[in-house]
């Protein structure tokens, strides 16, 4: 016997989400079953929807930014009980032996981390599935234990876009007196901005959009740059310790190496390909300046970061939706209209499911 569960899934990179019944494992001894509440949407679930990443195995079910109840407990399971408010990212397994697993930086597994969905098992070898659905199954050591005292409806993204910006914030050390840039206000920038400030540093958010000027400063944005006009991009050179580029598309990075300070670093989270234009080694060079890269968190920097966000009360921004709004909103994700990140209420998927 195993799990039914309805969720939306995507069938080819060009037919719209739709609902899809599918089943979840029974519960192996170490693992939980959720009922989920909340999912967020983020723009990795367009892109691997949409197959940009070149290896999306169809359906598809999205979603990694899950928070739900645990209503059932395998015979070996000690972390969690029947209750429990919890939450799942973007990983549900690795090898858990390799030295990036043994140093809580899963996520960077050198056999490849399980992702939420498009994955394979490490048992069973079925595909994996993720949160736009009414359940879950997920093994206690990647499921993140999530504070009763924020608002649930806005903490799903904390497990995504929240952990992505946080993990590299903690990396490079980011505290008072710290300068720190964020390119591009969507689900990533924002939980940037509040996470940089509560840390302390004096934050700058790099924008093509005027319109969020305002909410970028109630947000706990200091500075803002339109990156499109040249003087304002000139006052900023040598300025920033580090900078967050979110940016989802190809994009020239060359104007923002320049406001990087002596050894600073600008670390892509964002945009995953080949650059265009390149990139101009002059400014790395005669700065030593570093480009980077960084990928989600581990589970351990997950617990701090809930943590974190519990005792500061940071959530996310968020817009709620229906599940069967999904199409909509993906559309307008693509157009950088969300304030400023979708959460999918799943109770919308509970009321037409039959199973
Ligand atoms: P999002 O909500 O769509 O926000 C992206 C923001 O980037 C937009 O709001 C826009 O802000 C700016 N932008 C969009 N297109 C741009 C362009 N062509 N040039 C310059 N700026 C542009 O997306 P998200 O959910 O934050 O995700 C951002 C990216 O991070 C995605 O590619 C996603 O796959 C990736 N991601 C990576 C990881 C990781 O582990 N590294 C984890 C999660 C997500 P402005 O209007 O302010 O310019
Ligand atoms: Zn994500
Ligand atoms: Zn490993």
């Amino acid at each position: 016997m195993s799990i039914k569960v309805l969720g939306f899934a995507a069938e080819s990179n060009t037919t719209p989400l739709a609902p899809y019944y599918f089943e979840r494992r029974d519960l192996r001894p170490d693992d939980v079953l959720i009922d989920i509440l909340y999912s967020g949407v983020c723009h990795s679930d367009l892109h691997q929807a949409r197959n940009d990443w070149h290896g999306s195995q169809y359906p598809i079910v999205p979603g990694h930014e899950i928070v739900g109840r645990v209503v059932a407990v395998g015979n070996q399971v000690t972390k969690f009980q029947v209750g429990a408010l919890v939450g799942v990212g973007c990983m549900v397994d690795s090898c858990r032996e390799c030295s990036p697993c043994q140093h809580g930086l899963e996520q960077y597994c050198e056999e490849g981390c399980i992702q939420t969905y498009n994955g394979t098992d490490r048992h069973d070898h079925r595909p994996t599935y993720g949160g736009y659905s009414t359940r879950i199954v997920c093994s206690e050591d990647f499921v993140l234990s999530v504070p009763e005292n924020l608002d649930i409806k806005a903490v799903p993204p904390l497990l995504c876009a929240g952990i992505t910006t946080w993990s590299p914030l903690r990396h490079w050390n980011v505290g008072q007196g710290s300068k720190v840039a964020v390119i591009g206000l969507g689900g990533l920038g924002h939980m940037a901005i509040k996470l940089a400030h509560a840390l302390g540093a004096e934050v700058t958010l790099f924008t093509r959009s005027l319109n969020k000027v305002e909410d970028a400063k109630r947000l706990g944005a200091d500075h803002i740059v339109l990156s499109t006009d040249i003087e304002q991009m000139q006052a900023v050179q040598n300025h920033f310790d580090l900078i967050i580029d979110t940016v989802p598309n190809v994009h020239d990075i060359n104007p923002y190496v320049p406001t990087l300070t002596l050894s600073g670093t600008l670390v892509f989270v964002g945009f995953l390909g080949e650059l265009a234009p390149m990139i101009n080694t002059v400014s790395l060079i005669l700065g030593r300046r570093s480009i980077a890269g960084s990928a989600i968190g581990g589970i351990q920097e997950t617990q701090e970061l809930l943590d974190f966000c519990g005792e500061h009360q940071i959530t996310a921004d968020i817009e709620m939706i229906q599940m069967q709004e999904i199409n909509e909103a993906f559309t307008r994700m693509e157009h950088s209209d969300v304030k400023y990140r979708f959460v999918i209420d799943m109770q919308s998927l509970k009321v037409t499911e039959t199973v």
